[in-house]
């Protein structure tokens, strides 16, 4: 289970309101996907989720449960950053097992969870190799690798794919998007790149200026954009 509500939410930084008022229902197991241009609140929206940042106020629910005030430890997500922050001295095997050690989960266990995690990731052959003996897109794996394992409610990514070069990222784009259709796990995608928005969501979330211009399919979004704002971000023919 993995739904995410959101009610009435506001981020204010220094008396700015960066989140002046959002309400979004991002049904279990959809992959949702926020975007608009840079500075408009999408990693902050995302980062409220996480329990990264504190709402100033309104309220954050989880499989209806109001988690607002839960730290990100206790909500049961798992953000994937753009940066891999892999540990570079462990192997891939120690990298992806890593959470499930600090958890105390049982060896046997996590070997199995480790193993279930890269044959999903095609990661089976590099199990033993250092993150530097990897690609840019085999690394991005294994950050995602590292959050299968927990079994997360969602799987939150901030722009994961801005560190690879145009061809890996259409590549990784077809294995993120494959990857939601094998564990049918909520997926929430932030970019500020409209093809991967257009391609890779059942849903759109349009942000500007932390507000949101339109929730919708692509389809949606393309053929019947709410305003001009939209019209243009997404590039359809209004
Ligand atoms: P995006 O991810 O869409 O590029 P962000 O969510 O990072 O946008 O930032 C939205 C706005 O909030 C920006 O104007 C940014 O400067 C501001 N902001 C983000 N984090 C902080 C912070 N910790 N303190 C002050 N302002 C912040
Ligand atoms: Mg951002």
């Amino acid at each position: 289970m993995g739904s995410i509500t959101l009610e009435h939410v506001n981020k204010t930084f220094g008396g700015h309101p960066v989140i002046p008022d959002v309400s979004l229902e991002i049904e279990d197991g959809e992959f949702v996907v926020f975007v608009g241009p840079s500075g408009c609140g999408k990693s902050t929206l995302l980062r409220l989720i996480a329990g990264l940042e504190d709402t100033t106020s309104g309220a954050i629910k989880l499989d209806g449960v109001d988690v607002t005030d839960k730290g990100p430890a206790h909500r049961g997500l798992a953000m994937v950053f753009q940066s891999y922050a892999l540990y570079p001295h462990m192997t891939v095997r120690q990298n992806i097992a890593f959470p499930l050690k600090m958890a105390n989960i049982d060896k046997a266990i996590a070997e199995q969870k480790v193993a279930d995690a890269a044959r999903v990731l095609n990661l089976t052959d590099y199990l033993d190799r250092k993150p530097r003996a990897l690609s840019g897109g085999q690394r991005q794996r294994v950050a995602i690798g590292r959050a299968i394992v927990r079994q997360p409610k969602a799987f939150l990514f901030d722009e994961p794919l801005s560190n690879l070069d145009a061809a890996l990222r259409v590549n990784m784009r077809i294995e993120i998007t494959e990857l939601h259709q094998q564990l049918k796990t909520t997926m929430v995608y932030v970019t500020h790149d409209q093809v991967e928005a257009m391609t890779m969501a059942n849903r759109i979330v349009v942000l500007n200026a932390g507000r949101v211009e339109q929730f919708g399919t692509p389809l949606e979004l393309y053929k019947s954009p709410a305003n001009r704002f939209v019209a243009g971000f997404i590039g359809s023919p209004k």
